[in-house]
C-alpha cells in the first residue's frame, strides 16, 4: 500500500532532490598544454601530503607500519600527513622513483593527493574548473597526452572528495562584491585571449596584465557591474598595448625591490613538518625570520633556502643577469610562462576557491606578482649556476618552485601577502617588478 501513497513517493523524490548534485567537470580548456606522468618522482620529494581518513583506512589495512618497521604519517597541529625521509622524500618513493603503494597495489591505492597531483580541481557555483600544477616536471615540459584524454579519471578522483564537485563558493569580483552571472567569465576570456596574442612579447603580455590588475585594483566597481563591467573590460583590452607607451616607467623603488625579494622567499619558504617537530615552534619562526630580513635587505651572500636551491650565490651576482626576455632561450621562456599565465586563469587557479577565495581583481594582482617572482628566482637559479643568462632550465625550474605553494600555503593567503599586493598596486609596482625580470 505504501506504493500507492502519494506522500511516501513525494518523499522519496524530495529525497532524491536533496541530494547534492556533482558540479560538471570542466578540464583546463587550453590546447596549447599536454600532461602524462613521466615518473619522475619530483612530486614525491618535498611536498607534504595532508591524509583524509579513506587514505589513512587504506594505508593501515595495507600493512606498511608492520612491514617497514616505521610509522609512516606524522600527525601535527591536528592533521596527519604521509612521513617523509630526512632529505623530504615520501617514505614510500623507492630508487628507482617509482612509489611503492603504485607498484604493489596499483594507482587508485595510493593517497587521493598523489592521485590527483598535478590536477587541480577548483569549484565555483557551476562548475569544477580543473586546473594544473607546474610544480609538475611534466606540465612545464608541455609532454603527454591531451588534457582532455585524462577527464574520466578526473572524475573519478574528485567523486571520492565530495567537496570538489560541491557548489560551495560564491564567486567575488572584488573585496565584499560577489560576482555577477558572466562577470568572471569574462574577465578570464579576455586575459586569456590578451595572454595569447603572439604579436606582442610577453614582456609587453605581462606589463599590460599589471596594468588591467592595477587598473581594476582602482575602478570603482559597484558603480560598473554586469554589462557595464563587459563594457569596462573591453575598454580596458583595447586600449594595449598602446596605453603602455604613455605610462612610461621609473625604475623599480628601492622598497619594491625589497619587497619582491621578500615575496620570493615567502615563496620558497618550506619548512617540513618532521623538522618543524624536531626543531620546536619557537627556533623555526626565528630561522624563518632572519632569513626573511636577509631578503629584504638583499646584500651578500643569499641565505641557505629551499634545501640549498641557490648554492653560494649573492644578491649582487643576481642582479647582474639579464632578464627573461633578453635571454637566447626567449621563445621557449615565452611559450612557459605565457602558458602558465592562461592555465592559471583559465583553470580557475588564479583566484575563488584555486587561489584562497580571494575576489578575482586581487587574484590577478597575486597572479602578476608570481609571475614577477618566478622571473627573479629564474635569474638567481641562472647566477647560482653560473649562467650569464636565463636559460630554459631555469627558468622551468623556477616556476615549478613558485607554482608548488601558490594556493597552497596558507602564509600566502595572509593579511600580510594582501598588504604586499595593495603596497605593488601603487606607484606602477606591478608594471616595475614584471620590468624588472621579464
Ligand atoms: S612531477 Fe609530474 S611527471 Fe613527475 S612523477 Fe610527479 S606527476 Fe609524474
Amino acid at each position: 500500500m505504501s506504493g500507492s501513497n502519494p506522500n511516501s513517493a513525494s518523499h522519496r523524490d524530495e529525497d532524491q532532490d536533496s541530494r547534492p548534485v556533482a558540479l560538471p567537470l570542466v578540464v583546463l580548456p587550453l590546447n596549447a598544454q599536454r600532461y602524462s606522468c613521466h615518473g619522475c618522482g619530483n612530486c614525491c620529494r618535498d611536498f607534504t601530503v595532508q591524509l583524509r581518513p579513506a587514505d589513512l583506512r587504506k594505508l593501515t589495512s595495507q600493512g606498511w607500519a608492520e612491514r617497514l618497521g616505521m610509522p609512516v604519517t606524522i600527525d601535527f597541529r591536528g592533521v596527519t600527513y604521509l612521513r617523509q625521509r630526512d632529505d623530504g622524500a615520501c617514505v614510500f618513493l623507492m630508487d628507482d622513483g617509482l612509489c611503492r603503494i603504485h607498484k604493489e597495489y596499483g594507482f587508485a591505492e595510493k593517497p587521493i593527493a598523489c592521485q590527483m597531483f598535478p590536477f587541480v580541481p577548483v569549484p565555483d557555483d557551476r562548475r569544477t574548473r580543473v586546473g594544473l600544477s607546474f610544480a609538475c616536471q611534466s606540465v612545464r615540459e608541455n609532454k603527454g597526452a591531451e588534457l582532455r584524454s585524462h577527464a574520466g579519471e578526473i572524475d573519478r578522483m574528485t567523486r571520492a572528495v565530495p567537496e570538489t564537485r560541491l557548489a560551495t563558493y560564491t564567486a567575488m569580483l572584488a573585496d565584499a562584491m560577489s560576482a555577477k552571472d558572466g562577470e568572471l567569465d569574462t574577465l578570464a576570456h579576455a586575459v586569456d585571449a590578451y595572454l595569447a596574442r603572439g604579436d606582442l612579447t610577453f614582456r609587453d603580455r605581462f606589463d599590460g596584465l599589471a596594468w588591467i590588475a592595477a587598473s581594476l585594483g582602482r575602478a570603482k566597481l559597484a558603480e560598473v557591474r554586469a554589462t557595464r563591467f563587459r563594457e569596462l573590460v573591453a575598454l580596458l583590452f583595447s586600449a594595449l598595448p598602446g596605453e603602455l607607451e604613455h605610462l612610461p616607467l621609473e625604475e623599480l623603488l628601492p622598497k619594491q625591490a625589497r619587497l619582491l625579494r621578500q615575496a620570493v622567499y615567502a615563496r620558497l619558504e618550506d619548512v617540513q613538518v618532521n623538522q618543524a617537530k624536531t626543531k620546536g615552534r619557537w627556533r623555526t619562526v626565528l630561522a624563518q625570520l632572519l632569513t626573511s630580513r636577509a631578503f629584504t635587505r638583499g646584500k651578500g651572500r643569499v641565505p641557505f633556502v629551499a634545501r640549498g636551491l641557490l648554492g653560494e650565490v649573492s644578491f649582487e651576482a643576481i642582479r647582474t643577469v639579464s632578464t627573461l626576455s633578453e635571454s637566447p632561450d626567449r621563445d621557449a621562456i615565452e611559450d612557459l610562462f605565457v602558458r602558465y599565465a592562461r592555465a592559471t586563469v583559465v583553470g580557475g587557479r588564479a583566484w575563488g576557491a584555486g587561489y584562497y577565495g580571494w575576489p578575482a581583481v586581487r587574484g590577478l594582482q597575486a597572479l602578476v606578482l608570481n609571475l614577477a617572482c618566478a622571473a627573479w628566482l629564474a635569474r638567481a637559479l641562472a647566477a647560482s649556476r653560473g649562467h650569464e643568462d636565463v636559460t630554459i632550465e631555469d627558468a622551468r625550474d623556477a616556476l615549478g618552485r613558485i607554482d608548488r605553494h601558490a594556493g597552497r600555503a596558507p602564509w600566502l593567503g595572509s593579511v600580510g601577502e594582501r598588504l604586499r599586493l595593495e603596497y605593488f598596486r601603487l606607484d606602477d609596482g606591478l608594471r616595475r617588478i614584471v620590468r624588472e625580470s621579464v
